[in-house]
């Protein structure tokens, strides 16, 4: 019951001279599950974000394929493209890059909401507190902009956005680096809590296997763009 297959993943970036390639992926198969809480380590540098904007579909891959249930992502139509631009989404690093700073947080919460077509303009209102509520946010939020809010508290907000247009998806990449322990730890059982409640299937890129091991079914050890060892859960546990 695969959701996302790499096939033999290689990219590779020219060098500034343009005469060297760089490979940055190589040979990378991977097969993700339904509900599966995937973690991708690796030091700084290793091909982690290149692995993730080839499953979304941002960067092509120069040999092997993405399937999206079965599906070459590379072959979708239009329609399809549409869906899996809604299905799949991303929780980036740092929050304040995501949004716009004169968007207020209901504008950046209404956006995604109109651009699918998934409510109304008189759902509107409910739909943002909703996703505001579900993230443990206040309402009056809604009317802050990006630079009023925490870190921690824009990276819910960025959650929050994902979940409003139901995605079977989120791949986040380093979501919390840029935070500090504490509010990392909360954000990581936020996420663990959204996984489980509306049945996702999750996966969390991070330089720190400690961060993620108690919370992955499996981590995906990365090494100079290539997959150099798969932990399952039981590893996990004798050898992290
Ligand atoms: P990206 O995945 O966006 O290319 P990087 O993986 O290069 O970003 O780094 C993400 C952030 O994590 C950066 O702010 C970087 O300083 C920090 N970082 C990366 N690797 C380590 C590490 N081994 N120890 C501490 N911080 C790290
Ligand atoms: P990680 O997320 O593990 O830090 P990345 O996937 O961001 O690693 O980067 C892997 C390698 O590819 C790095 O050496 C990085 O400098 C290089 N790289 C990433 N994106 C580009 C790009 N658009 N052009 C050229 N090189 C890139």
């Amino acid at each position: 019951d695969a959701i996302f297959t790499g096939e033999n993943i290689s990219k590779y970036y020219s060098t500034v001279n343009g005469r060297k390639a760089l490979r940055v992926l190589h040979q990378v198969s991977i097969e993700i599950k339904r509900g599966e809480f995937i973690g991708i380590v690796g030091e700084s540098g290793c091909g982690k974000s290149t692995l993730a904007k080839t499953l979304l579909g941002l960067e092509k891959p120069d040999n092997g394929r993405v399937l999206f249930h079965d599906i070459d992502i590379a072959f979708l139509s239009l329609s399809q493209q549409r869906e899996f631009r809604r299905k799949v989404q991303l929780v980036f690093q740092s929050p304040m890059e995501t949004f716009s700073p004169r968007m207020k947080i209901g504008t950046v919460l209404k956006e995604p909401l109109c651009n699918f077509g998934i409510k109304n303009r008189k759902e509107l209102p409910e739909a943002v507190n909703e996703a505001l509520q579900k993230m443990l946010l206040p309402e009056s939020y809604q009317h802050k902009y990006p630079h009023e809010l925490s870190g921690g508290e824009l990276q819910r907000v960025s959650i929050a956005r994902c979940l409003e247009i139901q995605p079977e998806v989120i791949i986040y990449d380093e979501p919390t680096s840029a935070l500090d322990t504490v509010i990392q730890k909360q954000i990581l059982k936020d996420i663990l809590h959204i996984h489980k409640e509306n049945k996702l299937t999750s996966i969390f890129i991070s330089h720190d296997i400690a961060l993620i091991r108690h919370i992955s079914d499996r981590i995906i050890v990365m090494y100079r763009g290539c997959i150099v060892e798969i932990l399952r859960g039981c590893d996990l546990l004798t050898k992290a």
